[in-house]
């Protein structure tokens, strides 16, 4: 059994930003399911700071869902082999009264709306999931992205450009060989379901039309597996879930690693919320000169006075960001009893 997790959210509708192994999965009676799997792609990296958190957390629910879905898949398809309802077996049965043998031109399909919903909401999710590792790379190099937008072009075009990125070359490298692996196909026919509201590379449980006459069913195990087409390839759907799921996990780790979210890293500073809220902005060469101007008073929440890190509470939603204590004037941040403020001296 794959387990369910409990949602930490808000009640603003935000996601939280615990700790994904501060969520607690519901039903974790295999925790080496999903659990095991996010350990793989997160090992190596340190998540400090709360933004860190809520972006591993995200990208831990879309990954859940993802593998959720190649769980029932097997699940379904196991009992659909083993335990097939009444009117598989009447289907059956009526194939093989059949006497004479069936067009040769065509296939006998047999639909199961569960396997294919499975299946095409799973390459909706993969494509999630790969969305979910931008903002990580966006947040660590100043980026603008928030999306594996054109099979991972745009992403590939920023690093390209980007002065920030240490290991360049091999993170295009990583990127460009799993693009032609895997990733190009995936989202084609992602966008082939998407953009088109079906999926002809999809074979549900099916058989030649010479087979109906010519021999006996025993059960949709006589019947081929259901296939998908993979850049002009027939492969089992089943496995085909599996080795993304796989090389998912890998590429992710990989990802993340390049970005390097290294222990003892200094907290990020934003100037704005995530609601658009902005605390203030920077005048000429701040903080080599110019100044800061403030658009009001704020909270801060102090979290680690050593490390310099703390929190600004945002005036206007209330969720809070990172921030760098260091950045601000030191005589702009002032302690009102228990309370600390950033404000304009
Ligand atoms: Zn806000």
């Amino acid at each position: 059994m794959i387990p369910s997790m409990t949602l930490l959210r808000k009640r603003n509708g935000m996601t939280t930003k615990a700790k994904p192994d501060r969520i607690i999965f519901l039903q974790n009676d295999k925790p080496q399911n999903v659990r095991s799997e996010f350990k793989e792609i997160t090992k190596g990296s340190t998540f400090l700071y709360e933004k860190e958190h809520e972006l591993s957390h995200v990208l831990l629910e879309a990954f859940s869902e993802m593998a959720f879905l190649v769980y029932c898949f097997e699940k379904t398809y196991n009992r659909l082999i083993t335990n097939p309802p009444a009117e598989v077996k009447d289907y059956i049965n009526q194939l093989n009264e059949t006497s004479t043998i069936h067009a040769t031109n065509c296939i006998i399909e047999f639909h199961s709306t569960a396997l294919s919903t499975y299946f095409k909401t799973f390459l909706i999710l993969s494509k999630t999931v790969l969305d979910k590792i931008v903002p990580f790379y966006s947040y660590i190099f100043s980026g603008t992205l928030y999306q594996f937008d054109k099979k991972g072009k745009k992403l590939l075009d920023s690093i390209k450009r980007s002065k920030h990125v240490p290991k360049k070359d091999q993170m295009i490298e990583l990127i460009e060989g799993a693009k032609s692996e895997w990733i190009n196909s995936l989202i084609s026919l992602r966008d082939q379901y998407v953009h088109h509201s079906n999926l002809r590379q999809y074979k549900n449980f099916w058989a030649p039309g010479e087979w109906v006459g010519s021999r006996k069913f025993k059960g949709l195990s006589d019947f081929h597996k259901p296939m998908v087409e993979v850049a002009g390839k027939e492969v089992d759907a089943l496995k085909y879930m599996l080795m993304i799921k796989a090389k998912l996990v890998i590429f992710l780790n990989k990802f993340l690693l390049f970005c390097e979210f290294t222990p003892g890293r200094r907290p990020k500073c934003f100037l704005r919320c995530d609601c658009g809220y902005q605390f203030a902005k920077k005048i000429g060469e701040y903080p080599k000169g110019g100044k800061i101007q403030f658009f009001g008073d704020l909270k801060l929440e102090i979290k680690d006075q050593e490390k310099r890190y703390g929190v600004i509470v945002c005036p206007k939603c209330g969720d809070k960001t990172d921030t760098d204590l260091d950045f601000w004037p030191q005589i702009c941040i002032r302690k009102e009893k228990n309370l600390h403020r950033i404000a304009d001296t």
